[in-house]
């Protein structure tokens, strides 16, 4: 696969990325070994950059896809919500012992939110260290706001953004509203010409666009200023797919069947904040117990009215 320098890192990175999160236990709670034979079977194919998240809690599948690997070109990246130094330099250190690597190839601060730099900043200077370290070859951000997309633009230590982007503007934010897909192309443009790498998340909005599979993915990887686009894949179908298209083989009219999918709200995200209750035509989303929204699997037309008004990205599909 194609492969893209990332930034000013030294770094080289597959254009497509392999994002672990849909097989780990908060969406799909794949088997261990049938995790990791996916995750393998992508990097057999040449999928080559994979991303994690402290909070994701799929080491496990990670380090089993890479015993016996000879690839030497694997690009690991992490990430944790820890906002203090001992909590950011335990989370380094956890990734390093789950995956048997002494140094973690990128490593970032995880969905930083407007106001956060300064009350994690305890979390970026340990970043800072352990880059000075070689604990970690690159540093960064990961955000699903374009002002926290632009600042990180003029950030001198910072190497690396993961910001949101898909066609449909979903789930970009700015500040408490929400921000155009126009505003983000520019955020990233802006990182891009200071030098950092950019590689986008959530090409299909969460699962709500995989229905315009090849829009999709023409969009994402129409943009120039992405060294990479991170896609979430909890089949072996999907990683095939997504090499059919790469590798333009893919009909045009093509796209995946989701007819099993389910609409799901993530229960570490959700803030509560009743926007999808007030979308939803099917009366399918409740409050359960801890005061967050569930769906109704009986109720819900998975309509997907419900994914774009939640300001945090909490309502998936998979
Ligand atoms: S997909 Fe449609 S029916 Fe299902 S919970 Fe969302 S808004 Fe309601
Ligand atoms: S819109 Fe999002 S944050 Fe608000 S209640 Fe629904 S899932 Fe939770």
């Amino acid at each position: 696969m194609k492969k893209n320098l990332l930034g000013n890192t030294g770094i080289e990175v597959t254009a497509a990325g392999f994002g672990v999160l849909p097989m780990g236990p908060s969406q799909l709670a794949l088997p261990l070994e049938e995790g990791a034979a996916i995750l393998r079977h992508a990097l057999d194919r040449g999928i080559r950059f994979i991303d994690t998240a402290q909070y994701y809690n799929t080491y496990p599948y990670i380090s089993k896809a890479l015993e016996g690997c000879t690839y030497d070109d694997i690009v690991l990246c992490s990430k944790s919500l820890c906002a203090d130094y001992e909590g950011m330099m335990e989370a380094i250190r956890e990734a390093q012992a789950a995956v048997d690597r002494e140094v973690i190839n990128i490593f970032l601060m995880h969905e930083v939110r407007p106001g956060q730099m300064e009350e994690r900043s305890g979390a970026w200077q340990a970043l800072i260290d352990a880059k000075a370290q070689g604990l970690v070859r690159a540093i960064g951000l990961s955000t699903h706001h374009v002002d926290i997309t632009e600042q990180a633009a003029s950030m001198p230590e910072l190497d690396v953004v993961f910001p949101l982007i898909n066609y449909a503007g979903l789930g970009i934010r700015r500040g408490d509203a929400f921000a155009s897909v126009t505003e983000m192309e520019q955020a990233i443009e802006a990182c891009k010409a200071a030098g950092k790498g950019v590689f986008g998340m959530k090409a299909f909005g969460g699962g709500s666009l995989t229905v315009h599979y090849q829009q999709a993915l023409d969009y994402a990887f129409g943009l120039s200023a992405l060294d990479s686009v991170m896609i979430g894949f909890g089949k072996t179908r999907e990683v095939d797919d997504l090499m059919d298209y790469m590798e333009g083989r893919m009909d045009p009219g093509y796209n995946p069947d989701v007819s099993e999918k389910k609409v799901y709200v993530n229960q570490e995200d959700c803030e509560g904040c009743g926007a999808c209750k007030a979308a939803c035509p099917a009366g399918a989303i409740y409050w359960n117990d801890n005061g967050l929204a569930e769906v109704d699997h009986t109720k819900c037309l998975t309509c997907g009215y419900c994914s774009p008004v939640c300001p945090v990205r909490a309502v998936i599909m998979y």
